[in-house]
């Protein structure tokens, strides 16, 4: 069956594209899953017997979330109690708390026990106008919980409208059964793990955590060549706690994105500059670890490196399952600008994803967008806490709210 034009009228757009177009009395048509056309009102080319009045809203592209760790069970509201009263985040994964008290929790529960929590986050960013994310493994670290995991975030791309990115993350701690042995656990996880969920067809990315408490550049080159022999996308938790070279490293590997970046240096922004890879600012884990070192964001915007921000929704660092309060903060704390901020979580979050047709309003691309209750866009990133989405489009069909009568 051929999919009749549908026509969006009487809103405001933020298109997102390069451009950087707005249409203040906007209209879009859509053909099925795809945008057919967007522009002013007054030059729509088409007519459809569906039109939906939007009623001045603003619409953007529905938002993207490009990294989370979405899929674990528990929590960690007592570490959050050790952090406040002192403890590091470095102190408290030495002591075998952090990612392993998560990993803990994680094997002990059943697939549809993490599909349900899991499920209860996501319908949070869904309300928020999220259209597409991200979702790490990393919390099973045995071949089988890692698998476990994945299958848990295929699921909920299956049963919920949202696009899912599935990421390889199982190096994100050395689990018990491996204490000591970093090396042997990398290559059980390159040999081994990675080929096999791989041809299960359960992993889009591959991601490290490189970083001094977990795995050294030389293990993260290791594992991520055998990506690329596998050509699947490559990112990277970069320079969060320290400087090991783990950008330099995901850039020589052609990343699609390196995450964090606290620590990252003016020569390591130059490199993703170089290698096209897009920096992904986490700002709610540097809050929420009382960080004080901001990311290089002024050499950033000099070398023209397209930012994102994404919720790192996790139990540890950043126990929040909000895209907007990631949007507010990066403002806040990391001084970016309103426009830089929803291009953050929309182009750019696309690009972190290799999403080429998603996070922009422009023909050809998926009609995937939210309505806002908004005298601006800004207005997004402005309000703490409060969530002016009204209507969530996914390809071509309301997800969230109601078209207004
Ligand atoms: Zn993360």
């Amino acid at each position: 069956m051929s999919a009749a034009p549908v026509i969006w009228r009487n809103t405001r757009i933020a298109t997102c594209d390069a451009q950087g177009q707005r249409f203040e009395r906007g209209a879009l048509v859509t053909l099925g899953d795809r945008i057919e056309w967007v522009g002013p009102e007054a030059q729509l080319p088409v007519t459809a017997s569906t039109q939906h009045d939007l009623q001045g809203y603003w619409l953007t592209p529905g938002l993207i979330d490009c990294h989370t760790h979405l899929v674990f069970a528990g929590h960690r509201a007592g570490e959050w109690r050790e952090l406040q009263a002192g403890a590091s985040y470095a102190q408290i994964a030495q002591r075998g708390g952090g990612i392993l008290s998560t990993v803990r929790a994680t094997r002990g529960a059943s697939e549809s026990e993490l599909f349900a929590a899991a499920a209860a986050r996501l319908e949070c960013l869904l309300a928020e106008g999220v259209t597409a994310l991200e979702i790490k493994s990393g919390y099973g670290l045995t071949l089988s919980d890692e698998r476990k995991m994945l299958r848990v975030a295929r699921a909920l791309g299956q049963h919920y409208p949202v696009s899912v990115r599935t990421t390889f993350l199982a190096a994100h701690a050395v689990p018990p059964e491996f204490a000591g042995r970093a090396d042997d656990y990398v290559a059980a996880l390159t040999d081994e793990w990675l080929p096999a969920l791989h041809a299960e067809g359960l992993v889009d990315a591959v991601d490290v955590f490189c970083e001094h408490i977990a795995f050294d550049v030389g293990q993260a080159a290791r594992l991520l060549e055998r990506a690329q022999r596998l050509q699947l996308a490559i990112r990277m938790h970069a320079e969060q706690l320290s400087n090991i070279g783990a950008s330099q490293l995901a850039a020589r590997c052609g990343a699609l994105s390196c995450d964090h970046l606290e620590y990252s240096t003016v020569a390591d922004v130059a490199a993703m500059a170089r290698a096209g890879t897009v920096a992904v600012l986490l700002p709610i884990a540097f809050f929420h670890l009382q960080m004080t070192q901001v990311p290089p964001i002024a050499a950033l915007r000099r070398a023209q490196v397209p930012m994102a921000v994404a919720s790192d929704c996790n139990p540890g660092s950043a126990p929040s399952a909000s895209l907007q309060l990631a949007m507010a903060m990066a403002a806040r704390v990391f001084g970016l600008t309103p426009e830089e901020v929803l291009l953050a979580a929309t182009r750019h979050a696309a690009q972190a994803l290799g999403e080429a047709r998603r996070g922009v309003l422009a023909a050809g691309y998926k009609a995937d967008f939210a309505a806002w209750d908004v005298s601006g866009p800004e207005d997004i990133s402005y309000w703490l806490g409060r969530n002016l989405c009204r209507l969530v489009v996914r390809g071509g069909v309301v997800t969230q709210g109601n078209v207004p009568a």
